[in-house]
């Protein structure tokens, strides 16, 4: 029985090495940094030869051409949909709503029981003080013992509206931390700028309001070769460099950091061509800047970024315009990058 245990054992963890070396293998193979996303890519590709990621792949490279970082980026958003994070976000969204209607309820009924509460004072405080007046000599100690309890009581409901108060306080600085929750998920981190889902939400309401939409989508070019040649900390700084020369060019319409070296601009109200000349303003911005190596002050050498910006028509969802975009983005590639194609 153990001996039987311990053979599976040993064939599962041969198994497991085996993918282990094949991940390893198909990194280097196809000259891809072992980073958790390609490392995961990989995975999901090798743990599953027939599924459809293979087969996407196999599609790619049947004749021998090396997937490229974007192909990978793609086929993880095409093949692998991830419901499960999507689902995490909406239940994370729903639990904030739900909480947020708690933390309402909750400050109207204490805003109700604070206005009982003061009447309630005000009275015992008017009663207590007509007794203490009216009072006979003889009756003198009841009055007296009567006033003791109603200003316990007063005492007693002034702490009741102390702590009212104190809860009140508590339940605003919570529906601000929520609010703060709601904003973040919302946020790069590394940028500031707004993420995906800021933009999906945004196109989302900017559509349902039938005002013109033109989407932008910016890839910064040869980036891998920024990292490669400086470090992944300076590539994250130009990422930074270039997502503030976007918003400050495009002030007034959502700039989004889309994901790794992507950002998308999202147009509204405005016609194709102003948004192409703003556009390629911050092209022009961004190519001609003297970026330095904040140690060293050395150069290092032209940033540029490609784009492609496509109309919505009515009735497009984002997957929709964003594809038209993005197909312009890599025609601007192949045109010699530094370049904005609209469509
Ligand atoms: P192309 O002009 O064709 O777009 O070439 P590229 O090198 O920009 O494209 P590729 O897709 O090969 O490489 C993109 C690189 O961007 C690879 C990835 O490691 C890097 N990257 C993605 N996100 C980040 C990030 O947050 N910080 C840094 N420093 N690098 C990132
Ligand atoms: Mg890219
Ligand atoms: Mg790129």
């Amino acid at each position: 029985m153990v001996g039987a245990r311990a053979v599976r054992a040993a064939s599962q963890s041969d198994s497991s090495r085996r993918l282990y070396d094949r991940i390893g293998e198909f990194l280097v193979d196809q000259r891809l940094d072992p980073d958790p996303g390609n490392y995961a890519f990989a995975y999901h590709l090798l743990a599953d030869p027939e599924g459809p990621l293979a087969r996407a792949v196999y599609a790619l490279t049947d004749g021998g051409v090396r997937l490229t970082q974007r192909d990978i980026e793609k086929l993880g958003c095409d093949v692998q949909p991830t419901p499960n994070a999507k689902d995490a976000k909406q239940k994370a969204d729903g639990l904030v709503a739900a909480t947020q209607m708690q933390v309402e309820g909750f400050q109207d009924m204490v805003t109700a029981i604070r206005a009982e509460t003061q009447g309630f004072g005000r009275d015992l405080a008017a009663s207590a003080e007509a007794i203490s007046r009216s009072g006979e000599a003889d009756n003198a100690g009841v009055i007296g013992e009567v006033a003791r309890i109603t200003a316990g009581m007063i005492e007693r409901v002034h702490s009741a509206e102390a702590r009212l108060e104190s809860a009140t306080r508590e339940a605003s600085e919570l529906r601000q931390k929520l609010e703060e929750a709601r904003d973040n998920a919302r946020r790069d981190p590394l940028t500031d700028l707004p993420n995906r889902r800021a933009l999906e939400e945004a196109y989302a309401a900017q559509a349902a309001t039938g005002a013109a939409i033109c989407l932008a989508v910016c890839d910064v070019d040869h980036f891998k070769s920024v990292n490669d040649r400086f470090g992944h900390a300076v590539g994250d700084r130009v990422l930074k460099a270039i997502a503030e020369a976007l918003g400050q060019t495009c002030a007034g319409h959502l700039v989004a950091r889309y994901g790794g070296e992507e950002f998308a601009v999202l147009f509204t109200g405005v016609s194709i061509e102003s948004a192409r000349a703003t556009l390629d303003a911050a092209r022009a911005t961004v190519a001609t800047k003297r970026y330095r190596l904040r140690e060293s002050d050395a150069p290092l050498g032209e940033i540029t970024f490609s784009a492609g910006l496509a109309a919505a028509e009515a009735g497009d969802g984002l997957s929709t315009v964003f594809h038209r975009a993005d197909r312009l983005l890599y025609a601007a590639k192949t045109a010699g990058r530094n370049c904005l194609l609209v469509g």
